[in-house]
């Protein structure tokens, strides 16, 4: 087993303003603790260089005005999308490259160069829209990335696991109609986190309706409950999706050490969820997984480590003697998981047997 690791030094060169929770720090703490593990150096890990994504996969996904008016804006190096995401002087080129790197990252699965693969980019992805970014996000990498493979290789339908603690509004959007790909996603709950939205209720629509699932949580939610959440929800309808490839959209930010957040997930617990993943790839689409980092902004405490922790999953390497970087009491009951699960089988009941 060999795993794509996708990362480019240029996905250091993004910046909002320094002190941006979204900085490069993110990346460079990270490469620093993979480096002192040895997975850099590991048989196990191939460091892979990505190429930007080309015209062609981004109109797939964008409105054509959209991209004109990100390259315009991204040219003069000024003006924003939203209070959280300003356009800084070739954030064009530096979003087409983890556009790109995810690209690549999923086609080097799908058309079986390596069995798994993690892109490691910045800036994220999940929050842009086909006409429109927010939430620190300009072009949406993961949507580039699977309509490219849809395109180009013989991947169909697609299950796309959105862990990220933040709903992933964009991706939403863009594939709501299409059961090609089905979207789910685990995040904390739109009344208590941007952007607000990805309750329950909203399930897809038209010939896509069932093929959203929404499983908001509530602060404090940890480990235990995300694996009940893995066993009562995902694993059910994955099985009954029966994807061609499994991709998961790996959001760092349901560590307890998150400061924009307030889940409780550990980074042992990180592990063991992309475990999970990779069992459900084995299982249903002959182990091609792909996965990229979202969220994740405890930039020096958590994601270096939850990080690591993800990386040696996916590459099958050891992953007990990760250590947590804080001392932390988890959740003794997560409030309301029961709650929310119960909501989910009744809402879709009529789309999946649970
Ligand atoms: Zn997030």
């Amino acid at each position: 087993m060999t795993l794509a690791l996708y990362y480019h030094e240029d996905y250091l060169l993004h910046e909002h303003t320094p002190t941006h929770p979204e900085r490069r720090e993110r990346l460079q703490y990270t490469m620093d603790q993979l480096r002192e593990e040895g997975l850099l150096d590991s048989p196990a890990v191939d460091i892979c260089a990505p190429e930007p994504a080309s015209t062609a996969d981004l109109h797939r996904v964008h409105d054509g005005e959209y991209l004109d008016r990100l390259r315009y804006m991204s040219r003069r190096g000024e003006g924003q999308l939203s209070v959280d995401t300003h356009v800084s002087e070739h954030v064009w080129e530096q979003a087409r490259l983890a556009a790109g790197g995810v690209a690549d990252a999923v086609e080097a699965v799908a058309t079986g160069t390596h069995p798994r693969s993690f892109v490691m980019a910045r800036p994220g992805g999940h929050h842009a829209f086909a006409d429109d970014g927010h939430g620190f996000c300009y072009l949406n990498n993961t949507a580039v990335a699977l309509r490219r493979v849809q395109a180009t290789t013989d991947v169909d339908r697609i299950l796309l696991w959105d862990w990220d603690a933040h709903h992933c509004d964009g991706t939403q959007s863009i594939f709501a109609d299409d059961p090609s790909v089905l979207v789910m996603s685990t995040h904390q709950s739109g009344r208590t986190l941007f952007p607000g939205t990805g309750f329950v209720r909203e399930v897809g629509a038209g010939a896509g309706e069932g093929y959203t699932v929404n499983v908001p949580l509530s602060p404090r939610t940890g480990d235990d409950a995300y694996l009940r959440v893995v066993e009562e929800i995902f694993e059910p309808i994955a099985e009954q999706y029966d994807p061609d490839l499994l991709f998961v959209e790996a959001g760092q930010d349901n560590h307890f050490t998150d400061p924009i957040t307030d889940l409780g997930v550990t980074a042992q617990g990180y592990a063991r969820l992309m475990e999970r993943a990779v069992d459900a790839a084995d299982e249903l689409c002959d182990g091609r997984l792909a996965a990229s980092l979202a969220g994740g902004y405890g930039i020096e405490g958590g994601l270096p480590y939850t990080n690591l922790a993800v990386i040696a999953s996916l590459a099958g390497l050891e992953t007990s003697n990760i250590r947590e970087p804080a001392l932390y009491e988890p959740p003794s009951a997560s409030p309301g998981v029961e709650r929310v699960i119960d909501r989910v089988k009744e809402r879709h009941g009529e789309y999946w047997d649970f």
